[in-house]
C-alpha cells in the first residue's frame, strides 16, 4: 500500500516524502530521479535531446514498474497527471496525495533552481501560471486526499498526511475492479459531510496489505475475494460471528489493534427478516461457499430448519455438520424446494456476465415461497424474475450488499449509516449499469 505525492514542482514531493518515508518507515522512490538514471540522462537534457514526449514515454515506463512496488512513499513527477493511465496504475495499490501551493510559493520555493526546462512560457513565472491552471483540473481529479502546504513546513504537512490517512477506510480484495462498495461507503461520507474517503486497493500480497493498514494507520477495511478466510490468521481480536463463520469481511483498526469482524451475515439476516419471518421454516440454502456459510448460520440462529444443497456435495454436508441442518445434498435435491417456505441463492450462478442463467427450475418456486438470491448484479436476476412471476416474495442481493456495508460504515466511523442515500447510489449504479473504477472513486 503506497503513498503517491502528486503536485507541481516546488510544492514539496521530495523534502516530505523524505520526512513521511521517515515516520511511515518506508523507502522513498522518487520517479524524476528514476527517469533521469534510465535515461541516463538529467531531465533538461532529455528534454532538449528527445523533448517532453519522449520524457513522458520515460516516465509512464518507470510509472508502471513503481505501481508494481509495495509499501513506498512515492514522490511523483509534476507531470504524471497528464497521462491518466500513470494515475490509474499508481492508484491500483496507492493513496494519492495532491500538495497543494499557489504560483507564488511554488516560484519562492524553486528559488533559483532553473534546473528544470520550461513547459510552456518564456519565464519561469509564466510558465508555472500556465502549467498550473492547465493541471489544477488533473490533480483534482487523481488526489484522493487534497493537502494545503502553504504557510506550513514540510514536518507540518508531512503531520497532516498522517492525521487523514487515520480517516480512510479501504476495500482489499483481487480482483476489486467492479466494486460497488467505494462508491456506497463515500456516498455515505459525503452525505453526513464527514471528512472519510474510502479507497479500493487491487492486492496480490495480502500479508503486505495488513501491514500497510497497521503501518498507515488506515481506520478500516473491506476483505472481500479471495481473502475472507486467510483475514482471520492476520488479525488481533476476533468477533465471535467471524469466529463461527470462519470468514473476515471487515476490519476495524484501533491505535493498531486489528478486529475482524463478519457484516455479510447481519447483511443477509437483515435482508430477509424484511420479508420474511424464520422460526420454523424451512429454509433451502443452495451454495456451500462464503456467502452461504454467513448465510446458514444467520439461519440456525433465526431458529429455521436449514437443508444446504450444493454442486459439490461434500461442502454442502460439511456446511450442514456445522450448522445443524436437517439435511444436505447435491443439486439433483432441488425439489426440496416444492415444500420449502424459503430459499435462497448464495453461488454466483445468474451473475453478469452470465445473466441468462439460474440453477432453480422455474417450476419448483411456488407462490407461498419467499427468494433471496444474493447474486446483486444484476439486480433483477433471471432467478428473481421467475420466482416474481410465479408469485413468489422475492429478496434483492443489493439489500445484503447496502446492509453489510452499513454496519461497516458504522464500525470504521462511528455515526449511523445514511441508509436511504447509500441505497440510491448502490441502485442508480446498478440500474444504470455503471460501475466504479480505480480513477473515479467519488
Ligand atoms: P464462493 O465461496 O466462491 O462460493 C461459490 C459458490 O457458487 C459455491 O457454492 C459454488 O459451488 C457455486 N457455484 C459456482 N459456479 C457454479 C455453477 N456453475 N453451478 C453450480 N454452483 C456453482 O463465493 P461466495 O463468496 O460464497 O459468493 C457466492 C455468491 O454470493 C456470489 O454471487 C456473490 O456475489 C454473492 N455474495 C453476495 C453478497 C451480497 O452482499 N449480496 C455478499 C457476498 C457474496 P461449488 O462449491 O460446487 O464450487
Amino acid at each position: 500500500m503506497n503513498i503517491v505525492l502528486i503536485g507541481m514542482r516546488g510544492s514539496g514531493k521530495t523534502t516530505v516524502g523524505r520526512i513521511l518515508a521517515r515516520k511511515l518507515d518506508r523507502e522513498l522512490v522518487e520517479m524524476d530521479e528514476l527517469i533521469a538514471k534510465r535515461a541516463g540522462l538529467n531531465i533538461a537534457e532529455i528534454v532538449e535531446k528527445y523533448g517532453w514526449e519522449k520524457f513522458r514515454d520515460i516516465e509512464e515506463e518507470i510509472t508502471d514498474e513503481v505501481a508494481e512496488q509495495d509499501n513506498i512513499v512515492n514522490a511523483a513527477g509534476g507531470g504524471v497527471v497528464t497521462r491518466e493511465k500513470n494515475i490509474q496504475e499508481l492508484k491500483k495499490n496507492g493513496i494519492s496525495v495532491w500538495l497543494k501551493a499557489g504560483v507564488n510559493t511554488l516560484l519562492e520555493r524553486l528559488g533559483e533552481d532553473s534546473q528544470r526546462p520550461l513547459l510552456v512560457g518564456k519565464t519561469q513565472r509564466e510558465d508555472m501560471e500556465i502549467t498550473l491552471n492547465e493541471r489544477k483540473p488533473l490533480y483534482q481529479k487523481a488526489a484522493d486526499l487534497a493537502v494545503d502546504t502553504e504557510n506550513k513546513t514540510p514536518e507540518e504537512v508531512a503531520e497532516d498526511i498522517i492525521k487523514s490517512l487515520k480517516k480512510i477506510c479501504c476495500l482489499i480484495g483481487d480482483p476489486i475492479e467492479h466494486s460497488l462498495s467505494p462508491l456506497i461507503h463515500n456516498a455515505g461520507y459525503q452525505a453526513l459531510d464527514i471528512n472519510y474517503l474510502y479507497v479500493p486497493f487491487r492486492v496480490k500480497d495480502f500479508k503486505g496489505a495488513i501491514e500497510g493498514i497497521r503501518g498507515l494507520g488506515i481506520r478500516g477495511a473491506s476483505i472481500t475475494m479471495p481473502y475472507k478466510a486467510r483475514a482471520i490468521e492476520y488479525v488481533d481480536e476476533i468477533d465471535r460471528v467471524a469466529m463461527e463463520t470462519g470468514a473476515v469481511n471487515t476490519i476495524v483498526n484501533n491505535d493498531g489493534v486489528l478486529t475482524g469482524y463478519n457484516t455479510d451475515y447481519q447483511g443477509a439476516l437483515k435482508a430477509l427478516e424484511e420479508a420474511t419471518s424464520l422460526e420454523g421454516k424451512k429454509a433451502v440454502l443452495v451454495g456451500g461457499g462464503g456467502a452461504a456459510t454467513a448465510i446458514a448460520l444467520g439461519l440456525k440462529r433465526g431458529g429455521a430448519k436449514l437443508v444446504i444443497l450444493n454442486r459439490t456435495e461434500e461442502k454442502a454436508k460439511r456446511l450442514a455438520e456445522m450448522f445443524d441442518a436437517e439435511d444436505s445434498g447435491g443439486l439433483k435435491k432441488l425439489d426440496e424446494i416444492s415444500s420449502a417456505d424459503i430459499l435462497i441463492n448464495a453461488t454466483s450462478v445468474g451473475m453478469w456476465p452470465k445473466t441468462n442463467e439460474s440453477l432453480i427450475p422455474q417450476n419448483l418456486l411456488h407462490n407461498k415461497l419467499t427468494v433471496f438470491d444474493t447474486v446483486y448484479n444484476p439486480k433483477e436476476t433471471r432467478l428473481l424474475i421467475e420466482a416474481r412471476e410465479r408469485g413468489c416474495a422475492i429478496v434483492y442481493g443489493y439489500k445484503m450488499l447496502l446492509y453489510q456495508a452499513a454496519m461497516q460504515f458504522e464500525l470504521f466511523t462511528g455515526h449511523k449509516a445514511p441508509l436511504k442515500v447509500m441505497e440510491s447510489a448502490l441502485t442508480q449504479a446498478l440500474e444504470g449499469g455503471r460501475h466504479a473504477t480505480h480513477f473515479d472513486r467519488r
